[in-house]
């Protein structure tokens, strides 16, 4: 059983197909991924930072 589908997209923020060009289905949805994708980065350096907080308040703890 197989669709047949016109050439389409998948949107990448919210995945519906769609024709046209570009990655998203519209200017909408870029823009909620590229505020998404600005949130994710800036909890991955959250991340990180408390990794190395942790990492140095450790290192603390062994060597006193
Ligand atoms: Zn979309």
């Amino acid at each position: 059983m197989t669709e047949k589908i016109p050439q389409h997209r998948h949107c990448a923020e919210c995945n519906r197909a769609f024709v046209g060009e570009g990655r998203y289905c519209s200017p909408d949805c870029g823009t909620t991924s590229i505020a998404n994708l600005k949130r994710r980065k800036r909890q991955l350096i959250i991340l990180y930072a408390v990794s190395v907080i942790v990492l140095i308040a450790a290192l603390v703890v062994v060597n006193s």
